[in-house]
């Protein structure tokens, strides 16, 4: 049974514990995890029961308030949703191969006021515990320790390209958004993330332009694993790609914008790389995508140092401004030559500041194949059908307009 705390605690024996997992098949070096949360807003103790004592490492970070468990690859699911007391929600997935990461959104900041590793013992396993303690927003910064610099992505698990002066074929990149702990929206009928969607999209993709034989691909990530925005752009950049192509599948939030416009607003919209958004959906989608790095607990400041400029000095250099004509062409073409076969959005073109569309020199463009928040849309997405038809026609729409305008990046 994995229930229950040391009957010692004065702090558990007041407490009824929600249980909020429990896990099923082990991998992962065997170390499985599962987790209950008790206590009220004022004091709330997270325990994950752990089948092995592991190394982990805690650290907090504000904007919004988080407190972020990293361990070795671990077996977890601590399912989304509402969580109790100081602890509004909580995620886990792979950060990087070899490494898990939990992260618990805070309710309100809280102090970390204990954390311990308990061994096995009776029928209990060995157990994180952490117990938090209601603060003010001044004294959770002040406490608030320096979070360890993302895992780079290593060239093996990223689809990379290898190094070969010889071959001169354009290059293209697919970026299938979101990945391990950042699952990206979530499919309202069917909780579908949006992770999967995008991957097998550009898994797709990837070997639909391949089979032509006219490109070098490289996929950002090859497995479901976390990269950040930053790192994902800046592959592109490392590669001299001639194209980078952001996928996405998002959702709009209900609260903000009433649940008739859920059912109204779908199909595809592509996007391309402006300071000013477009329009204010352009804006929000922008916010809700450039978020992805937060939801996997990694402060945007630690990423890719080359890609820190801003945006205005971005599109202005005479590389950039290529960059920028370029991004708005392939936009339109592919709107054009696809929208017989897909369903688009109102107004199918967009622009707006997305973190990942700002590799430098590099035409990209973001498409959103629909909305998960939408009915008709979810149907779609998760329609593997649907996926195998859709990116064999943005193949073929990459593929004719690479042909027609051979432009390369001038020097
Ligand atoms: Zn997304």
């Amino acid at each position: 049974m994995k229930t229950g705390l040391r009957p010692s605690s004065a702090f558990a024996a007041c407490c009824a514990f929600l249980v909020l997992l429990f896990m099923s098949a082990a991998h992962a070096e065997d170390i499985v995890v599962s987790a209950q949360i008790g206590g009220d807003s004022q004091r709330t103790r997270f325990v994950a029961f752990i089948s092995k004592a592991v190394e982990f490492r805690i650290f907090t970070m504000a904007d919004p308030y988080r407190i972020v468990i990293d361990m070795p690859e671990s077996d977890i699911q601590v399912p989304a949703g509402k969580g109790r007391g100081l602890i509004f929600s909580s995620r886990s997935g792979l950060l990087a191969p070899g490494k898990s990461r939990i992260v618990i959104d805070l309710a309100e900041p809280a102090l970390i006021e204990k954390s311990e590793l308990l061994p096995p013992e009776n029928d209990l396993p060995a157990r994180l515990v952490i117990d938090l303690a209601r603060t003010t927003h001044r004294s959770f910064l002040a406490s608030a320790k320096a979070p360890p610099p993302p895992p780079k992505v290593e060239e093996a698990q990223s689809g990379a390209l290898k190094p070969d002066a010889g071959d001169k074929r354009p290059i293209i990149v697919i970026d299938p958004g979101h990945g391990g702990i950042d699952a990206g929206a979530i499919g309202r009928a069917s909780n579908t993330p949006e992770k999967d969607v995008t991957f097998d999209f550009g898994k797709k993709l990837a070997a639909k332009l391949e089979a032509t034989a006219r490109y070098r691909i490289l996929l950002t990530r090859t497995s479901d694993v976390f990269v950040s925005l930053d790192d994902r752009a800046a592959m592109a950049v490392k590669a001299k790609a001639d194209l980078l192509i952001s996928i996405h599948a998002d959702a709009l939030d209900p609260k903000r914008l009433g649940v008739k416009a859920l059912k109204e607003v779908r199909g595809g919209t592509i996007y391309t790389l402006s300071e000013e958004a477009s329009d204010e959906q352009a804006s929000v989608i922008a916010q809700n995508e450039n978020k992805a790095d937060v939801q996997a607990g990694v402060a945007s400041e630690q990423t890719a140092p080359i890609l820190s400029e801003d945006i205005a000095s971005i599109l202005n250099d005479l590389e950039n401004r290529f960059k920028k004509n370029r991004s708005t062409a392939i936009a339109h073409y592919l709107i054009d030559h696809m929208k017989e076969k897909m369903k688009f959005n109102i107004r199918p073109q967009r622009s707006a500041n997305f973190r990942v569309l700002k590799a430098h020199g590099v035409p990209a463009i973001l498409i959103e194949l629909g909305y998960l928040s939408n009915e008709d849309d979810e149907k779609l997405l998760i329609s593997e059908d649907w996926r195998t038809a859709i990116s064999s026609v943005l193949g073929e729409a990459v593929n004719a307009f690479m042909a027609e305008r051979q432009a390369h990046i001038p020097l």
